[in-house]
């Protein structure tokens, strides 16, 4: 059987971009990305919530091959990115080879004839040889496990759902949750409502950020030769020593002490009430989950329009939020900064059936989140992930993007060549490499004892954080050098 086409890309965001661009460089013009939103950007088509900015310097936060020196921030605003994912996907003709509006909901191999057959709603489907899984994870929007919250009267809004024309100017305003994205909103939209109601559960680590406009003189230095080049390369070393290397070395370096330093000074300078400033301190460790950057967040505490909550939720009624010790807070507006779900069957957000009719979210649940160098599974065979586990090591993504698509490519130009048709990882391969996962996890800062009080999502319910505990020059090193006998290539569709 001859599938539609050689390769399906799954999503249209950073993540697909890259693997199409690279896909066309490799000469495997037969491939389609299939899209669920009716724009490419991923994250940054969904998530428009006002504040929406990335955490990450945008000279790491961009493809290597297509650097812009004219970002007109430090850290790039949703809307800049989202332009940017537009720019990438246009110039690379990545667009023309999207279907908008398509939505994969289930994946199953087809054994006989070595396919991928997905099925995209309203029973069609499309088959593929090869599969990339490039959906992220922070796709599935986690609405609050609250009662009667269908029952609330006014609007209802999640951050990554959020709505454009939502005009929140003059209103009375309830937010839950104080995750990255509730830092980012908070502050954005004090100051136009007349009043915000914030429900925290468990406070969040906020750390100043140096956030500033970048000034014309560092943006004409970036246009001489090499000049990006060392402020990229500068920007890489800052991400490399604030998020990779004190994820993985916090338990033997003192990487999570400066940083709740730094937590500590930036509370007491913007937070003069020591009720509030105590409210609004974490238990546990800097590290145990992910912390907010933002430089006027804490001080929004301050405002006389801005309440801090901390009693426990009891109920959504029609008219507001119930806390359990019976205070009501009205509420014309009730956003949902409640995050995501990462685990079980939510990543991919489909279900995926390999050889044999194996499910992958029941698989990962009886063996533990586990794929080779974070792409590939054994039993799944033609199937690759941009963003599984135990492959993201915490720096940018777009360093990941391009660790994965070049360890996905390697494997499809080794396909190709041999004219295989079944491409799977070996098992003992894949055991090896979770087994030096496990192994070298002991120094990870998210090990502290203090993290059984931060809530934190990073933990699967086996307590496995998939991170990749892996500096970032090895994870690229790794991607070109890995070696290709790791996967078994065989015709069987001949
Ligand atoms: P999140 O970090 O999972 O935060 C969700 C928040 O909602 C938490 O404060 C959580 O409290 C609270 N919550 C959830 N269910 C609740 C309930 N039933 N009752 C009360 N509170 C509840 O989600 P997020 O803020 O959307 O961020 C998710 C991830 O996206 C981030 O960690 C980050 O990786 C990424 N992100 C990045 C950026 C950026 O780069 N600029 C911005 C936004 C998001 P608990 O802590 O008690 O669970």
């Amino acid at each position: 059987m001859r599938p539609d086409h050689e390769v399906v890309v799954i999503g249209a965001g950073f993540a697909g971009i890259g693997a199409s661009i690279r896909l066309t460089d490799a000469g495997i013009d037969d491939h389609v990305l299939l899209e669920e939103g009716d724009d490419v950007g991923g994250t940054w088509y969904w998530n428009q919530y006002p504040g929406v900015a990335v955490d990450i310097p945008s000279f790491s936060y961009q493809f290597s091959f297509e650097r812009r020196t004219d970002w007109s921030r430090v850290y790039a605003s949703g809307k800049e990115l989202y332009a940017y994912a537009r720019e990438c996907a246009e110039k690379y003709r990545v667009r023309e080879r999207i279907r908008f509006g398509v939505r994969v909901e289930a994946a199953a191999f087809d054994d006989d004839a070595a396919v991928w057959r997905l099925q995209t709603g309203g029973g069609n489907e499309v088959t593929a040889r090869f599969v990339i899984g490039a959906t992220g994870v922070f796709s599935q929007p986690k609405p609050p496990d609250i009662p009667g919250l269908e029952r609330f009267g006014g609007v209802t809004v999640h951050t990554a759902r959020w709505d454009p024309e939502l005009d929140l100017a003059g209103k009375r305003v309830a937010i839950i949750g104080t995750g990255a994205s509730a830092v980012q909103v908070i502050p954005a939209i004090a100051p136009v409502v007349e009043h915000l109601t914030v429900f925290q559960r468990t406070p969040i680590w906020c750390l100043p950020k140096p956030d500033r406009p970048i000034p014309g003189l560092a943006r004409r230095l970036m246009r001489l030769p090499l000049g990006d080049l060392a402020g990229r390369l500068a920007s890489q070393a800052f991400v490399e020593a604030t998020f990779p290397l004190p994820l993985h070395f916090g338990a033997v370096l003192p990487f999570s002490k400066l940083a709740e330093r730094s937590g500590r000074a930036h509370l007491r300078q913007q937070v003069r009430d020591p009720v509030l400033r105590k409210k609004l301190t974490p238990a546990y460790a800097v590290g145990c989950k992910r912390p907010g950057f933002h430089n006027r967040y804490l001080a929004t505490f301050n405002r006389s329009n801005v309440e801090l909550e901390t009693d426990p939720i009891e109920r959504i009624t029609k008219t507001g939020i119930r806390t359990k010790e019976g205070t009501l807070h009205r509420a014309e507006a009730l956003i949902l900064a409640t995050g995501f779900r990462l685990f079980d069957d939510a990543n991919p957000p489909f279900v995926v059936r390999g050889a044999g009719g194996v499910d992958l979210a029941s698989w990962w649940d009886e063996n533990r989140l586990q794929a080779y160098e974070g792409v590939s599974v054994p039993g799944f065979p033609n199937f690759f992930t941009v963003l599984g586990p135990y492959g993201y090591n915490g720096a940018s993504y777009f360093t990941l993007i391009e660790t994965q698509t070049r360890h996905i490519l390697r494997v499809l130009r080794r396909a190709r060549k041999q004219g295989a048709t079944r491409v799977e990882v070996r098992r003992e391969a894949n055991e090896r490499y979770f087994r030096s996962m496990l192994a070298r996890r002991g120094t990870q800062i998210v090990w502290q004892d203090s993290c059984s009080l931060a809530n934190s999502y990073y933990f699967d319910k086996h307590g496995d954080v998939p991170f990749r505990p892996s500096p970032t020059l090895e994870t690229i090193w790794r991607s070109a050098r890995f070696d290709l006998d790791d996967y078994r290539f065989e015709d069987v569709a001949a």
